[in-house]
């Protein structure tokens, strides 16, 4: 016999409770994006590699050394995709969509593919829920999906968050600041950085300000921070998103060390951190990137968007939220067997979910199939029951039983 095939390293097969999980998010997601006016848009898995070596950055680690790139028959370079918004960008600039309409609404969800260390967790195949808006420059933009996203993260069951937020300024006032910041970090002893920082002090300044070492932190922790050298145009574009933020009752603070680390970023950024995970809270993140369509070869098209995990997204979401099973049918006699087969049946007709057993079993492991499988109620037909049209009814929650005739029993279930 020859030894079974495994699977490959890094990519997950997907069981219950977290494909459960998954459709749940999907379709409180298409739910919800919907109301918004946001749309569906499915793009290939796999793109051209030029697409992100400009659509995320040639110099960013992603593109370095995380991609699964590899040629095809024909000798293209061709990448899994390791991100959904380039993508989205390029189906957008392909159908000439930005000619037709104002403003396009768009979300998408789906497996991404970067090639990271298994070790740490991290698998190369994860999923993504993301959303872009294309078209609008105005702030009203920013708040909407800013509140569209904390709808959805409410109706997922999420609760304690708050959304950070911060400007990254524009064309007219970031480069000032950027050299303001340069020369500030000047004066840093360079020794004592991350590597990163060593590097970034000269390259891209602003990641500075989110490395996450400690001893960074310290250093930096005077340094001049982008919102308070933005232009009056910046500064009145962030102070409506915040009150419109606050008119639709949605908690926010600034992070103004919240960057973004490519040029095509500007203004808006946010991250959405759940209080109750703490500081590395981040539950999704996102924002203004009103040069990246013209960078990726389109017309000048202004976009605001966000990324969610689903990985961790399904991590976060509350037990309750995922439906339990109503019944499980437990046979203890044999001549319960046809009795318990329509039962079942007519359960589901009436939309209650749940199974049965197949075979008589000894009452002590039906008991044990009903709760691994998480059932509300357990209903147990033996030879007595059925010649007396009852059932007996066990609360799986208070371990209370009692006993209805068979032709009453869905009132148990209201
Ligand atoms: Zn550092
Ligand atoms: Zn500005």
């Amino acid at each position: 016999m020859s030894d079974p095939i495994k699977r490959v390293k890094g990519f997950a097969d997907m069981f219950e409770p977290e494909s459960t999980a998954f459709t749940f998010l999907e379709n409180t997601a298409r739910r919800i994006f919907g109301l918004y006016g946001y749309t569906e848009l499915r793009t290939p898995v796999l793109e051209r590699t030029e697409l992100f070596a400009r659509g995320i950055g040639d110099e960013t680690d992603v593109v370095q050394k995380e991609m699964y790139t590899f040629p095809d028959r024909g000798g293209r370079s061709l990448t899994m995709r390791p991100e959904a918004t380039a993508g989205v960008m390029r189906a957008f600039i392909e159908a000439g969509a930005a000619a037709s309409q104002s403003v396009s609404k768009f979300f998408t969800y789906g497996p991404m593919f970067r090639y990271e260390q298994p070790q740490k967790g991290r698998l190369r195949q994860f999923h993504q829920l993301n959303c872009e808006c294309l078209g609008p420059v105005e702030p009203g933009a920013d708040a909407e999906i800013i509140t569209m996203l904390m709808h959805f993260l409410s109706e997922i069951g999420l609760e304690d968050l708050c959304v950070e937020i911060n400007s990254l300024g524009d064309k007219n006032c970031r480069p000032l600041y950027r050299q303001q910041l340069l020369d500030w970090a000047a004066g840093l002893p360079e020794e004592e950085l991350c590597p990163d920082c060593r590097r970034r002090m000269h390259t891209n300044p602003l990641r500075l300000l989110d490395c996450k070492v400690p001893a960074c932190q310290a250093l930096t922790k005077d340094a001049p921070v982008m919102i308070d050298h933005v232009c009056p145009d910046c500064r009145a574009h962030f102070d409506e998103v915040c009150a419109l933020l606050d008119k639709n009752g949605v908690p926010w603070k600034l992070n103004p060390r919240m960057v973004r680390g490519l040029d095509y970023y500007m203004r808006t950024t946010f991250e959405v951190v759940s209080n109750k995970i703490g500081s590395q809270g981040a539950v999704t993140g996102g924002g203004r990137y009103d040069g990246l369509i013209h960078d990726l070869g389109g017309p000048d098209v202004p976009g605001i968007g966000f990324a969610s995990g689903m990985e961790r997204l399904a991590m976060l979401l509350p037990e309750t939220i995922l439906k339990r099973p109503d019944f499980y049918i437990a046979v203890v006699e044999d001549a319960a067997m046809d009795c318990a087969f329509e039962l079942a049946q007519k359960l589901r007709l009436a939309g209650l979910r749940g199974e049965m057993s197949f075979s008589a079993k000894k009452m002590k492991q039906q008991m044990k199939t009903a709760s691994k499988l998480n059932a509300r109620k357990c209903l147990i037909l033996g030879g007595l029951e059925v010649e007396n049209r009852t059932v007996q009814i066990k609360d799986m929650d208070s371990g209370e039983q009692t006993e209805a005739a068979l032709s009453d029993i869905a009132r148990f279930f209201e």
